[in-house]
């Protein structure tokens, strides 16, 4: 039997891991006959030291193959599609391209996670339906597919057991971020439902995990290379996450948006996004012979009430009351019959005339993450009415005393506007969010009463 303290060594120094070696080191991961040290030894080595193409992509398949691989009928070939995003502030493109698929004739067993740090979860999101049931069995995802087209789940629990150990250990060992394990992670989870398709969506900016375009270009070259090499027909779009996805950021408004692009009322950017992943795989399974052609499909799907439909028989199929899905599905629904509702609201007005020209997503989500909208470790619980929706979007005029955001909160905070205009340096917001120098101005400043945030919406006068 080969020796863990000789694999996690040539690691270490530098080495290329076998086939035999990468497979030895994830079975006994697998069937726990390795201890947690060595474990978080060989992650810290994968880490430091990297891995060839070759190792990648044995590393995915071997940790693809330590659980169930997913089959799907025969007559299904070449429709079985699925998208990953690398997360953002205010990332609902799931709940809507998974229907819109849906309508398209293909079938999407989307299995997605939860939110943690700043990110949204698209489990959250749906979760904040009252009665959405995301732990579906592997037979139970098969019926749903086979009777609606689409569904949104957890990982079931014989879903690559190989990602739950490492992924776990990754967090407690400072090795999140290392582009062997990421695209191990992700793409054996992607492989293990038997796609004949994958598009991912790869986010740069300062809201995204990737900060630069050449690093989330890197990281979207290697995906797109390992998922092809495990028979995925893959491709990648790279999206920039500065600001939000549209105009709301939290779990149940952000459905509300969801189900109004549904009902064709959608924000442009959010439309872009998901007819351009949705087109790209209508063209990569060749059903359409360019990208145009495959974002009107979709855009048609949506616009025209078929996603929707999907979207509700989807609700129905997941656990939700019929009579709640047609509710949320039907026009001027009064959302918040079904719903959570947040305790207290309150209305950020423009304290001075101007443009918008910036809206900064990452601290808007870490302002919503302290009113409760995030999770800090995972197993933690969220509240789904905390959220905030923009009033205004890039480039639009505003006018003193407008109003800017809508908070929703659970618990009061005291929330207060400061703007700093380049006639007037920002002296005394700066003193109070405990910065010296601030570049971006001017700006408003969004204060609680014992933390200070700094939203960073930028006015142009
Ligand atoms: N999502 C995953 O599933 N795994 C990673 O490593 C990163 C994002």
């Amino acid at each position: 039997m080969l020796s863990i303290p000789d694999l996690i060594k040539k690691k270490r120094d530098g080495g290329a891991l076998s086939d035999e070696e990468i497979k030895a080191f994830i079975q006994r991961v697998t069937d726990k006959t390795i201890q947690d040290c060595q474990t978080g030894a060989m992650l810290m080595a994968i880490w430091q030291k990297g891995m060839t193409d070759k190792e990648i992509v044995t590393l995915t398949k071997e940790m693809m193959s330590s659980g169930e691989v997913m089959s799907w009928p025969k007559e299904w070939a070449g429709l079985v599609v699925d998208k990953h995003s690398t997360g953002g502030v205010g990332d609902k493109v799931s709940l809507v391209l998974a229907p819109a698929l849906a309508a398209c004739g293909y079938k999407v067993p989307m299995i997605s996670g939860r939110g943690l740090a700043h990110t949204g979860g698209t489990l959250d999101k749906l979760e904040s339906i009252p009665g959405f049931n995301i732990q579906q069995s592997t037979d139970q995802i098969k019926n749903i597919l086979d009777s609606v087209g689409c569904c949104i789940v957890g990982q079931t629990e014989t879903l690559v057991p190989a990602d739950r150990v490492l992924y776990g250990m990754r967090d407690v060992t400072s090795t999140v971020n290392s582009l062997p394990l990421i695209a191990g992670s992700i793409i054996s989870k992607k492989g293990a439902e038997s796609l004949s398709a994958l598009v991912l969506d790869v986010k740069f900016g300062r809201a995204a995990l990737y900060k630069d375009l050449d690093s989330a270009r890197e990281l979207a070259q290697l995906l797109v290379k390992v998922g092809n090499s495990l028979g995925m027909r893959t491709g990648a779009a790279l999206s920039s996450m500065d600001g939000t996805i549209g105009r709301c950021v939290g779990n149940s408004l952000e459905v509300i948006e969801c189900l109004e692009t549904l009902k064709g009322k959608g924000p442009d950017d959010l439309m872009e996004l998901v007819t351009t992943l949705g087109g790209l795989l209508l063209k990569m399974t060749g059903s359409v012979s360019d990208l145009s052609e495959g974002k009107k499909k979709i855009s048609d799907a949506v616009i025209g009430g078929a996603a929707l439909s999907k979207f509700q028989a989807m609700m129905e199929k997941q656990g939700v009351d019929s009579e709640a899905a047609r509710a949320l599905c039907s026009t001027d629904t009064d959302y918040y019959s079904i719903l959570r509702k947040s305790k207290h609201q309150i209305k950020l007005e423009t304290p001075a005339d101007g443009e918008v020209v910036d809206v900064d997503g990452m601290m808007l989500a870490e302002v919503l993450h302290k009113l409760g909208a995030g999770r800090s470790k995972s197993g933690e619980s969220v509240n789904h009415s905390v959220g905030a929706k923009l009033l205004v979007s890039l480039g639009q005029k505003v006018q003193k005393g407008e109003r800017s955001t809508m908070m929703l909160m659970f618990r009061f905070a005291k929330l207060r506007i400061l703007l700093w205009s380049r006639q007037d340096p920002p002296y005394e917001a700066a003193r109070l969010v405990g910065i010296r120098h601030v570049t971006s101005m001017p700006c408003f400043a969004l204060l609680s009463k014992k933390e200070y945030f700094l939203i960073r919406i930028k006015l142009a006068r």
